[in-house]
C-alpha cells in the first residue's frame, strides 16, 4: 500500500481528541516567562532595579550586577524544573537557533555544582560557522557570539518532559556585525524611538518616549500529518509543487468564519495554551477563506517582543501539532489555486503619556499630532517603497506578491475615503494661507468627528498591502513564514529618517520666524504633495492599477532577485547607516543573504519537482500507460472494432504526450540548474534561476503532471492529492 493510503486509512480512525484543559487563560499567563513581579520575588533590590533600568532605557548591566541576576534566573528556573538554558537567537536562515548548556559543571578543584553566572547570560560564542554570513567570518575570521537582550524577558521551553530556560540574544560577529534580525531591529526602534519624541514634542513636552507596537495576524495551514508526510514536496520545500484543484475549493467560500473543524479546535486550544504560558497574548482564532485555512492573532505589544512572540508561536505551533497528529504549513503558498497565507503586520506608535499617536483625536491639536505622524508615514512609504518591497521579499513570498493575487506587489497605501478628503483638503483648500494664524488651523474642520467615521470608511480596502485601519497602519504583504523583524526594521528605519528630516525642515521654518503650527502644516502640505502618488483606494489586484501605477511612477518588482536591488542603493546605504542600523557592510551581507537563500530555495524545489515527476509521477503514469495498452491489444485481438477502443487510444496517446513533455522539461531544467550554478556573481545566479529555472519550467512542468493526475487511475496514485488534503475533517 502506498503511503497514500496508508495514510488515508489512518485518517478514517483518527479521534480528534485533545488533551488541553479548560482553565482561565489568567491563570496560566506567563507562567514560564521572567516577568516583572517574579524578577521583584528571585532577584535582589540593586539586580531589580539595574533590569528595570535596562528595560526602560538601554542601560548597561554591569557584570557583578548580572551574576545576580543570573543567579536569581537561575533559582527561578530550577524551581520550574529547569536544567538548561540556551542563548535564543534569530539567525538569518528565518528559524531560531539555541544550543543548550546545562547548569551543570565541574569547578577546578573537581566539585560537580549547579551554576549559572554573570558572563554566561551576558555572552555566549554558539558555533555559528553554520548560520549566514553574507561573506562577514569569511573575510574577518572572526568567530560570533549571541548577548543577552535585556528588553525581551527569559522564558522557558518545554518540550516532552524537558525544560530549558531560553535566554533572548542577539547575535553579532566577532567585529561587532549584526548577523541576525534583532539587533538592527533594536537599533530601528530606538532611532525611530528617538525621532518620533523630538516630533512629538512639538505638541506635547511630556511625551518622553515613543514606542512602535506590532499587532500581527499568522495565517496558516492544518493538515493531516500522515498525508502531509506522504507528500516530499511539503515536507521538504513547504509547498505542493504539483496537485490538481480539488472540485469543491474555495469557490463556496463556506470556510470562513464557518465551525473550526473539531480536530483543529483541539489543536488550537492546545497550542494556544502553551502560548499563554510564554506570556503570547493570544486573542482571535478564526477559519480563513481557503478550506483548512486558520488564523491566530495576540493583542498587540512593543515590536521588539511582539516579534518575539511571533517566531515562538510558529514554532510552537509546529510542535503541537505533533501531538495532534498534525501538520502546520507556514508557507505563504502551499496549494495553487487556493489562497496564500500572509502575516498582517498591524502598526502604530504608542507615548509614554498613553496616547496612541495614529488615533486621530477629538480636538485640533491631537488631530495636528495625528495628522504629523500620519502624512510623515505616508512619505516615508511614498519615498521608500523599494526599501519596504525589499524588506518582504522572500521565494515564497514570491507566489504572493509576484502573482496577481493578494496583495500585489505595488507598495501603495490605502487611508480611506475620510481622510483622502482631509489630505485633498490640506493640499487645496488651505493653500498658502497658512501663515495667517492659527484660526486658519482650526478651520480644517479636523475636529469633526474622525474617530467614528474612521472605524466605519477605513477596512473596507482589503486588496491594498499597507493600509489605515482607523488607528494603526497594516502591512499587508508580509509572508507567513517571514520573520516580522525584517519588515520592521525597514518600516521603523524608514520612519525614522523622514521624521528627521522633517523636524529640521519645521526647525528651519522656525529659525525663519514661522510660527510653530504654521511651520509644521506647510511642511505637512508639502509632504501630502510629494507623496499623494503612492495613495491608492482602488482595487490593488486589477490590471488597471498596475497600468495607473506604472504612470506614476511606482516601482511594480515582481521577482525577489530584483526587489533585493533595493538593499544596494546609495540612498539605503546612507539611511540605514545614518540611522546606525545597517552599516554598509552589514546591508551588503544582508543583500548577499537574502539572494544566496533565495536561490536555495529554488534550487530545492527545482530538484523536488524532478524527483517527484521521475520517481512518483511517471512510473505511475507508465504502468497506467501498460494497462491501456494490454486492454487495446486484447479488444483488437478479440476481434472488436477500432471505434469500440478509440476512447482507451485517445487517452493513451494523451498521457504518452504529458509523460514525453514532462521527461524532457525535467531534463533541461536540470541543465537549466547546471548552467546557473556556474554563474558567480550571486546576484546574476539568483536572476538566472528565477528566470531560467523557475519561470520557464515550473509552472510546464506541473500543467503536465496535474493533467496526467487527472487522467491517470486513482488508485495507483500515489501522493495525496488536494481534495484529502484540504477537505478531510
Ligand atoms: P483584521 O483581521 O480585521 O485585520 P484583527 O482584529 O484580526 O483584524 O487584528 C487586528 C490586529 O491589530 C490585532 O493583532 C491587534 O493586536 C492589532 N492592533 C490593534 N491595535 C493596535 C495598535 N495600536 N498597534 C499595533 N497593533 C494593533
Ligand atoms: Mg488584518
Amino acid at each position: 500500500m502506498s503511503l497514500r493510503f496508508n495514510a488515508l486509512s489512518e485518517l478514517a480512525a483518527e479521534s480528534g481528541a485533545g488533551n488541553e484543559a479548560t482553565q482561565k487563560v489568567t491563570a496560566i499567563f506567563g507562567e514560564n516567562v521572567f516577568t516583572l513581579d517574579k524578577a521583584r520575588a528571585f532577584l535582589s533590590d540593586e539586580g531589580y532595579k539595574s533590569l528595570i533600568a535596562s528595560i526602560k532605557n538601554g542601560k548597561k548591566i554591569d557584570r557583578n550586577l548580572a551574576s545576580q541576576i543570573a543567579s536569581g534566573i537561575r533559582a527561578w528556573a530550577e524551581s520550574k524544573g529547569v536544567t538548561h538554558y540556551t542563548h535564543w537567537f534569530q539567525p538569518l536562515t528565518g528559524a531560531t537557533a539555541e544550543k543548550h548548556d546545562s547548569f551543570f559543571t565541574i569547578k577546578s578543584d573537581g566539585t560537580p555544582i549547579e551554576e549559572f553566572d554573570g558572563a554566561t547570560l551576558i555572552q555566549q560564542e554558539p558555533d555559528a560557522s553554520s548560520f549566514p554570513n553574507g561573506g562577514i567570518r569569511a573575510t574577518f575570521e572572526a568567530r560570533g557570539y549571541t548577548a543577552w537582550d535585556p528588553s525581551s524577558p527569559a522564558f522557558i521551553y518545554e518540550v516532552a518532559a524537558g525544560k530549558t530556560l531560553c535566554i533572548p540574544t542577539i547575535f553579532v560577529s566577532y567585529t561587532g556585525e549584526s548577523l541576525d534580525y534583532k539587533a538592527p531591529l533594536l537599533k530601528a526602534l530606538e532611532s525611530l524611538g528617538k525621532a518620533a519624541v523630538d516630533v512629538a514634542n512639538y505638541f506635547d513636552k511630556n511625551i518622553t518616549r515613543v514606542t512602535p507596537t506590532l499587532g500581527w495576524e499568522q495565517e496558516y495551514f492544518v493538515i493531516d500529518e500522515a498525508l502531509a508526510n506522504a507528500r516530499p514536496d511539503l515536507v521538504q520545500s513547504g509547498r505542493t509543487v504539483f496537485g490538481a484543484a480539488p472540485a469543491k475549493g474555495q469557490q463556496l467560500e463556506d470556510h470562513y468564519f464557518g465551525s473550526i473543524p473539531e480536530r483543529v479546535y483541539a489543536f488550537m486550544r492546545d497550542f494556544e495554551n502553551e502560548a499563554y504560558k510564554l506570556g503570547i497574548p493570544l486573542r482571535t482564532r478564526h477559519n480563513e477563506v481557503a478550506p483548512s485555512q486558520f488564523e491566530a492573532a495576540p493583542i498587540f505589544e512593543e515590536v521588539n517582543i511582539a516579534v518575539d512572540h511571533n517566531i515562538l508561536l510558529m514554532e510552537v505551533m509546529s510542535r503541537v501539532a505533533k501531538r495532534h497528529k498534525l501538520k502546520v504549513l507556514l508557507h505563504e503558498k502551499p496549494f495553487a489555486g487556493i489562497n496564500g497565507s500572509g502575516k498582517h503586520n498591524n502598526w502604530s506608535l504608542a507615548t509614554d503619556t498613553g496616547v496612541n499617536l495614529l488615533a486621530p483625536g477629538k480636538t485640533p491639536k491631537t488631530n495636528l499630532i495625528f495628522l504629523t505622524f500620519f502624512v510623515n508615514i505616508i512619505k516615508a512609504v511614498h519615498d521608500n517603497a523599494d526599501i519596504l518591497r525589499a524588506s518582504i521579499a522572500s521565494a515564497s513570498n514570491d507566489h504572493r506578491l509576484g502573482a496577481n493575487e493578494a496583495p500585489p506587489a505595488i507598495i501603495s497605501v490605502f487611508v480611506g475615503k475620510y481622510l483622502n478628503d482631509v489630505l485633498n483638503d490640506i493640499e487645496t483648500r488651505v493653500g498658502d494661507k497658512f501663515d495667517e494664524q492659527d484660526e486658519a488651523i482650526l478651520k480644517l474642520d479636523l475636529h469633526k468627528s474622525i474617530p467614528e467615521l474612521l472605524l466605519d470608511n477605513t477596512d473596507r480596502n482589503r486588496t491594498s498591502p499597507f493600509a489605515f485601519t482607523g488607528n494603526k497602519f497594516e502591512f499587508r504583504a508580509v509572508g507567513s513564514t517571514a520573520n516580522c523583524a525584517n519588515a520592521m526594521i525597514a518600516l521603523n528605519s524608514i520612519l525614522a529618517d523622514t521624521l528627521i528630516k522633517f523636524k529640521a525642515e519645521v526647525d528651519d521654518l522656525i529659525g525663519k520666524g514661522t510660527k510653530k503650527e504654521v511651520a509644521i502644516l506647510q511642511i505637512i502640505q508639502k509632504y501630502i504633495v510629494d507623496s499623494k502618488a503612492v495613495l491608492f483606494e482602488g482595487d490593488g489586484y486589477s490590471e488597471a492599477w498596475e497600468k495607473e501605477a506604472e504612470k506614476r511612477g511606482l516601482p511594480n518588482v515582481k521577482t525577489t532577485p530584483l526587489a533585493l536591488d533595493a538593499l544596494a542603493t546609495d540612498k539605503a546605504k546612507k539611511l540605514f547607516s545614518d540611522l546606525g542600523v545597517y552599516t554598509h557592510r552589514e546591508l551588503e551581507a544582508r543583500h548577499e543573504i537574502e539572494l544566496e537563500n533565495y536561490l536555495k530555495k529554488v534550487q530545492i524545489e527545482g530538484r523536488i519537482m524532478g524527483d517527484l515527476a521521475l520517481n512518483h509521477i511517471l512510473p505511475v503514469a507508465v504502468s497506467y500507460q501498460n494497462k491501456l495498452a494490454a486492454n487495446i491489444k486484447s479488444l483488437k485481438e478479440l476481434g472488436f472494432d477500432e471505434a469500440s477502443y478509440a476512447a482507451q487510444k485517445d487517452l493513451l496517446k494523451r498521457i504518452s504526450d504529458h509523460i514525453q513533455v514532462i521527461y524532457t522539461k525535467v531534463h533541461e531544467m536540470t541543465e537549466a540548474r547546471k548552467i546557473a550554478n556556474a554563474i558567480t556573481d550571486v546576484r546574476t545566479r539568483a536572476i538566472a534561476y528565477e528566470s531560467q529555472v523557475k519561470a520557464k519550467f515550473f509552472d510546464e512542468i506541473r500543467y503536465h503532471v496535474d493533467k496526467l493526475e487527472a487522467l491517470v487511475d486513482d488508485e495507483s496514485w500515489t501522493l495525496p492529492k488536494y481534495r484529502e488534503m484540504l477537505l478531510l475533517r
